[in-house]
Order: structure tokens, then C-alpha cells, then sequence
């Protein structure tokens, strides 16, 4: 029997408490949807309100006319359920009028409905200027549009490189190996494209330079496992927020030292999931509210060990499903949450 297929049922006989809808209706962060021009969004709204999901964030939302449809359909079908945020296109930067291009066309997804701004991780991965050398995350060229999200008040959401075992021999140490070992184009180098330091510290560096805008740093800035450095991280850079999205299983192996994050950082933490598998929510809901011992993950190649819940109470609970979001993204309808 090899290390996949050895996966025994628990026999632990203990209190269970299956959770498949959040407590409060809550505010995903990050999520995906493709063609929100003209998806049925009265059904995709159907299936949010099985998990009690009041408002979806499509970070997905592109710029120019495809965002604009995407805005117009939401508005014309469900128009208190969506929030999308811009992206980028760094084609040709390098280009004279790259920057001032950039900027133009952000303020102008902005008037066209847009709620934020997301960057990908192919920022510090892939993108590539004129001159074929890597972006690094804060290259001076895109310092304008840091800057004017600011000014416009939006937030930025932004997902920097990948888990550090991503960049770690591939070996019985590294607690990612069945992830590289099932999806070898994951596995990362110090020059594939650079060391992971490396590009945390560019994220860190942009955070610093650009006090006056919020930035969203997504995955919990893939400090999940070090909460003690990620908590002097926030407390450095008062404009950074997180989101667990994809991470919860980093959490639930924790649940002492997360509550205590938790308590301490509630201010500062927004609901994320990332990837749109609604049946998938139940162990976010579990692992946050419930004080369950030893229940299990949902994807092996993430986490190999069980989920303790962190019981959080509801004062925190209604910051992290929807208080800390209604004040990041004013524009959301405040009727759709408790009043207090
Ligand atoms: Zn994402």
C-alpha cells in the first residue's frame, strides 16, 4: 500500500457538528467566475444561498467592455449579490505610455461599477517587460496604480507566489509532495523565476511604499503556518488585510494558536475560499465555529492531517464573514447582514 491510498476512517467516537451553512450571512472574498456577462446568475445565486453566501467577490472581472457586461448582468439580474474587481493587463509594460494607459483604464473600470482591483500571481511569476525581464512586484511602473487605488478608495487584492515547499526539495520532508508529485508544474526554484523570500519581500517592500491604499494580501500571505511572523507582518503595515482562502487546513492543525490569531487580528482578517466547489465550505464553516476534534480536509494533496475547530465566538465570527468586508467595500448593501 503506498502513502495515497492509505487513508483509514477515523474511529474516534466524539461530538460532531457537520456545518454546511455559515452562521452569518457571509462575504466571499475571493472567488472565481467565468463569462459573468451572461451566466444565469439567479442560479448561481441559488446554489450561494445553500452555504448562506450574501455576496460573491469575482476577482475574475477583466477590464474594458467584458467587465462592463459583467456588471450590467449583475445589476439587470442580482444586483446586490456581486462585487467585481478589475485586473491589469500588463501586456507591453515597458511601453512609454504603459503606466499612464493603466491607470487611465483602472479609473475607468472603477466608473464602470468595478469594487477593487485584483493582482495575480503571475505578477513576480510571468509577466515579463518589453525588455524580457521579470516585474518584480514593486517595480516603480506600477507604482501609480497603488497609488490611485488609494485615491479612489479601493481595495487591492493581491496573491504573491505560491507555498514556500513549492521552492523545497522534493522529498519525504516536504509536506507538499503529493501536490508536486500530482501537479509537477507547481514546483518552483530559486530561479524558477526567483527564491520565495525574494518575492515576499518585493510583496512587503510595495505594501510599505503605499501606506494610503488597503491591500487584500490573499492566502494569508502564505504565513498561515508562521502566525507569530505574520502577525508582526500586520502589525507593521497597518494597510494590510488577509484572507484564508485555500489555507484553512493550515488553521484547522492549529486551532490554539489560530483562535488566539484570530482574537488578536479580527480587525484585520476577511472569509476567502478561492476556488468555487461549494460542498468544499463545509469545512471552512466547521473549522471557524465549531470546537469539533479530528475531522477531516477535504483534499489530501493540501493537508495530510485532521481539522480541530477554533470555536470562535460571534462577535469575531460577524467580523470575519461580513463586518471587516462592508468596511473595505462600502458600496455592498448593509440590509443583507445583522444589523449589529
Ligand atoms: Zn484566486
Amino acid at each position: 500500500m503506498d502513502f495515497e491510498s492509505y487513508n483509514p476512517p477515523s474511529t474516534l467516537i466524539t461530538s460532531q457538528h457537520i456545518v454546511t451553512k455559515a452562521k452569518y450571512p457571509f462575504i466571499d472574498i475571493h472567488n472565481h467566475q467565468w463569462n459573468m456577462g451572461s451566466k444565469d446568475l439567479e442560479e448561481l445565486t441559488s446554489v450561494m444561498d445553500t452555504v448562506n453566501m450574501a455576496v460573491m467577490i469575482n476577482l475574475s472581472g477583466g477590464s474594458g467592455e467584458s467587465l462592463k457586461k459583467s456588471v450590467e448582468n449583475i445589476k439587470t439580474t442580482a444586483p446586490r449579490r456581486f462585487v467585481i474587481f478589475a485586473n491589469i493587463n500588463f501586456e507591453k509594460i515597458g511601453e512609454k505610455d504603459w503606466t499612464a494607459n493603466a491607470v487611465k483604464q483602472l479609473e475607468e473600470d472603477v466608473k464602470n461599477g468595478a469594487g477593487g482591483l485584483k493582482i495575480f500571481k503571475s505578477l513576480g511569476f510571468s509577466v515579463k517587460d518589453t525588455d524580457g525581464k521579470r516585474v518584480t512586484i514593486d517595480d516603480v511602473r506600477l507604482d501609480a496604480i497603488w497609488h490611485k487605488c488609494g485615491q479612489l478608495n479601493i481595495p487591492v487584492l493581491i496573491h504573491t507566489a505560491d507555498p514556500k515547499p513549492f521552492w523545497q526539495t522534493m522529498d519525504a520532508n516536504n509536506e507538499r509532495w503529493l501536490e508536486l508529485a500530482t501537479r509537477p508544474n507547481r514546483k518552483r526554484s530559486g530561479t524558477d523565476p526567483a527564491p520565495w523570500q525574494t518575492l515576499i519581500d518585493e510583496q512587503h517592500r510595495m505594501f510599505k511604499k503605499h501606506p494610503e491604499t488597503k491591500f487584500i494580501n490573499a492566502h494569508f500571505g502564505w504565513y498561515a503556518n508562521d502566525l507569530a511572523t505574520l502577525g508582526k507582518l500586520l502589525d507593521e503595515m497597518p494597510n494590510v488585510y488577509t484572507e484564508f482562502g485555500a489555507i484553512i487546513a493550515e488553521l484547522g492543525r492549529q486551532p490554539r494558536a489560530a483562535k488566539a490569531f484570530f482574537e488578536k487580528y479580527q480587525n484585520r482578517i476577511l472569509f476567502g475560499k478561492d476556488s468555487w466547489v461549494p460542498e468544499e465550505y463545509t469545512t471552512y464553516f466547521r473549522v471557524l465555529e465549531t470546537a469539533d476534534d479530528y475531522f477531516p480536509y477535504h483534499k489530501k494533496y493540501h493537508a495530510f492531517w485532521a481539522m480541530y475547530g477554533l470555536d470562535l465566538p460571534d462577535s469575531v465570527l460577524k467580523k470575519i464573514y461580513y463586518k471587516n468586508a462592508l468596511k473595505l467595500l462600502p458600496g455592498i448593501d448593509k440590509s443583507l447582514f445583522p444589523a449589529n
